[in-house]
Order: structure tokens, then sequence, then C-alpha cells
């Protein structure tokens, strides 16, 4: 008898250890299964129409799009997606960066912002969740830190525009790596708050401008805050177009040194952000467009060699919060549209330019054309362009609205036209845009479907057509957190 239960007893403890032995193996595979290296790439505002209005700009035969010239359009899988928010058709990147970063709805203007839910089941973000389960977590982007993209991911709040109170939430998120531009308001808007960069240090971070200091830094630290040595106005990098001039960082080179500071065995999750591709959509401004999609291609580029190093563990995804401009091409077959001849001839965004005419016209007190054409031919175009009469008359209507104020426009009309920026800028840009047969609908955002292209690890999840909310779905089954 007792020789019975000794071998029932033995019998149970195998059963038990041989279901212990599957679980943990199953875990190990499961585990092993998951991609350790998670990149996500938000080209904000970018569409399709960019993509190939970029491969347009750098195709090597004149007049022909020659597709794959950017990394990512190489990319295993493929798929559009759907970017309405919670209380609009047309998305803000506020709520289409909540929505990608938590995979829940909000509305335009909110920052991962969901009042609606309880404080115990409030959606928390991809980031957020990657350092849950031990990811060390970057967060990247060419505009300020402190902007709606980088922010879904980082903070919550009511509005986009609160930047000071997203920008204080920065350093209590524990996330390993900041890089890019700096807070917009580092003291606040009335410059009488605490100061945002001591506070960041205050929380153990270092923060640096100089990019190769980032893999230098001792990983003992809290975290690594990057911020390029040029910023402008609202605390962004300059444009791609206009690095030159004004020098600094560019984004491929912060992700590069993100990648090396951030790698680990356990894994890492990086957001990055192309901002300005939105910025230079918002103006029109085709050339400066086309370059930002370069920078963003470049520092995916990154990501890509990194991949290469580590093709079972990564998982690279790359897509747009939303299309901005409605970009769109104006002859019938784009084979035959000649668009690297004539935006290459744009050597400056129409930021710069509009800064140079205001500069002009503010240590002047008498104007002229010529003067105003010789200022275009020596920041704005690479060559001379000989004007046609109608390109003529749009340059003598600009310059007598940005000089004279004479016109024979009412406020709105001006407004559609020049989408409230500087007027002869825009009309330098939109001869060469026309010539090469890249028009916009609009001077913002728009409803269409933006793509998405996936590589690496479980990409096949991304092979189907999605909303924004889905990136959360998807990644819940991958990473099983
Ligand atoms: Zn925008």
């Amino acid at each position: 008898m007792m020789q019975k239960i000794k071998y029932i007893l033995l019998l149970f403890l195998g059963i038990l250890i041989f279901s212990y032995t599957c679980v943990a193996q199953g875990t190990q595979l499961r585990d092993a299964l998951k991609p350790k290296y998670v990149f996500l790439f938000i080209g904000d505002g970018m569409g399709k129409n960019h993509v190939d209005l970029t491969h347009a700009y750098i195709s090597s035969a004149k007049g022909k799009i020659r597709k794959g010239k950017l990394t990512f359009t190489g990319f295993h899988a493929y798929a559009e997606c759907t970017t309405e928010s919670k209380d609009n058709i047309i998305t803000d990147s506020g709520a289409a960066g909540s929505a990608i970063a938590c995979g829940v709805k909000a509305n335009n203007g909110a920052i991962s912002y969901y009042p609606e839910y309880p404080n115990s089941a409030m959606p928390i973000s991809l980031a957020k969740k990657a350092k849950e389960i031990g990811y060390k977590v970057g967060i990247i982007s060419n505009v300020s830190i402190d902007h709606a993209t980088p922010a879904v991911f980082y903070a919550v709040n009511e509005s986009r525009d609160n930047y000071y109170d997203i920008g204080y939430q920065l350093p209590v998120s524990g996330f390993d790596f900041f890089g890019g531009g700096g807070f917009r308001y580092p003291k606040g808007e009335n410059n009488d708050k605490e100061d945002l960069y001591a506070r960041v240090k205050d929380y153990g971070y270092v923060i640096t401008n100089d990019v190769f200091e980032i893999s230098q830094v001792d990983t003992s630290v809290k975290g690594v805050m990057f911020v390029n040595p040029v910023l402008l106005e609202k605390g962004e990098m300059p444009y791609g177009i206009d690095r030159e001039e004004h020098g600094g960082y560019e984004l491929k080179d912060i992700v590069r040194e993100a990648i090396s500071y951030l790698y680990n065995s356990k894994g890492f999750f990086i957001m990055v952000e192309g901002g300005k591709i939105d910025w230079a959509s918002h103006n029109n401004d085709a050339a400066t467009i086309a370059q930002e999609v370069i920078d963003f291609n470049n520092a995916i580029l990154e990501a890509f060699s990194f991949f290469s190093y580590h093709p079972n563990e990564t998982l690279i995804i790359v897509t747009a919060d939303h299309e901005t401009g409605g970009v769109y091409f104006t002859e019938s077959n784009i084979d035959s549209l000649n668009i690297k001849g004539y935006l290459n001839l744009q050597i400056s965004s129409i930021e710069y330019f509009s800064d140079v005419l205001s500069e002009y016209k503010n240590s002047n007190k008498i104007y002229s054309l010529p003067d105003v054409i010789y200022l275009a031919n020596l920041h704005f175009y690479s060559q001379p362009l000989v004007f046609t009469e109608k390109e003529n008359q749009a340059i003598v209507e600009a310059y007598d609205l940005y000089f004279y104020n004479k016109t024979t426009l009412s406020n709105d009309e001006i407004e559609i036209k020049y989408g409230g920026l500087n007027p002869l800028a825009v009309v330098f840009s939109k001869i060469l845009s026309d010539r090469a047969g890249v028009s916009f609908t609009t001077w913002d955002h728009t409803d269409a479907r933006v793509p998405v292209y996936t590589s690496g690890i479980h990409s096949v999840y991304f092979n189907e057509d999605m909303d924004n909310t889905n990136f959360m779905t998807k990644l819940n089954e991958i990473m099983k957190w």
C-alpha cells in the first residue's frame, strides 16, 4: 500500500515538474518571440504623396520616380491607416498621437488625456508600458520635446498648448533618453516659473548639447536629455534644407547615439518623430518637405542598420499621425513630372527666406523689386530663374502686398492665397512647385489615410489596413505586456 502511495506521489511530482518546465519553456519561447528592440517612427503630416514627392526629388533620372530610394518603402509590410480623432474627422497631432500611443481615440488637442476613464483604468502609452516591463525608453523629435507627438508618450494633459505643464512631467516619466528640440517655454510663458532644464537635472538626468557625449554618459544616471545646440524660435531644430546656414545636428545623429546609449540585454522602445514634415506641409513648401522626409529616412536607416545586427529581436514601424497639405500631383502621368528638376533649385525654406525678406524690409526705407529678385537668387534659388509673364505678375502682386499693403484682395482671400505666410516667399516657392507639377489642397491637415511601413519580427501583424488605435492592439498581442 505504502509503495503504491509513494508511486502515486512520485508520479504527481513528475507531472508537476513536467508542467512547470513546459510553462517555463513556453514563457521563454514567448519571450524569445517578443521583439526586444522596438522602434516607432512617426513622420508628422507624412501622407502617401509626401513619400512619392520625395522619391521624385531624389530620383536619379530626370523626371522619373524611382521607388525604393527611401529605406522604409522597402520594408516587409505595408498598410494604410485611418486617422480621425474622437471629435473630428480631421485630427491634430495631439489626438492622433494619443490614439497611436494609448490605443484610444482622444479629442483634438488632447495629450493622452481621457477624462471619461476612472484613474485606475486610464489608458497609458506604449512607452510607459515598455518602461513597466523593464525596457529602456527613448523619445526623440526634431521639434520641441514638449510638442504634441513626443508629449503623448510621457505626459497627460487636457491641451497640447500647456507646454510648460507638459514639460514639467518629462522627468517624472523616468524615461531613459530624450533628444532633439528643447522646451518651448523653459521658464513658462511669462518667464517666471521653475526652470525646466534645472528640474530635469534635479531628477538625475544629464543634459548635453553634444551628440557624441550621449553614448559616453554613465548608464547609472537616471537618463540623458540631448538638446540640439541650435534651436529656433519655438524650441525646434532647423529644417534640413537650412541646416548649412544654421548648423546643429541631424535627426539621424541623435537616433544613432541614442541606440548605442539605450542598447541593453532587456530591450528598448524608441519613438522618433520627424516633426517638421508637418510644418513644411503647413507652408506648402515642397522642396523643404522632401528634405524633411529625407532626414526622416536617414534616421530610419540608423534603426535599420541596428536591425541588420539583431534581425530576430527588432521591430521597426514607420507611420504618420495624419496627412498635412493635401499634396497632389497635377500631371496625369507622374513620370512625366519634373519634380527633381525644379524643386532641386530651391536652397532654403519658405521660413528662412521670409526672415531674409523681413530683415530687408526692416533695415530699409525704400524697396525695389530688383532687390527682392536679387535676394531670391542669393538665398532661395540655386540659379537665377527667367520668370514667365504670369509668374512675374504673381511676384508683383505679392511684392505690393508685402511692402506697401497694396492689394485688391480681401483679408479672407489673402489668407486663402498665402496661408498667413510671407506672400513673396510663398510665391517664389510656388513658382517652382507649379513648374514641377506639385500642388496642395490646403494649408492644414486632411483626413487622408496614412501609410504604415513595418520591418522585422512580427511585421506581418502590420500587413492589413488599420486604424490608428490598432498600433496598441497589435503591440499588446506582440509584446504580451
Ligand atoms: Zn500640423
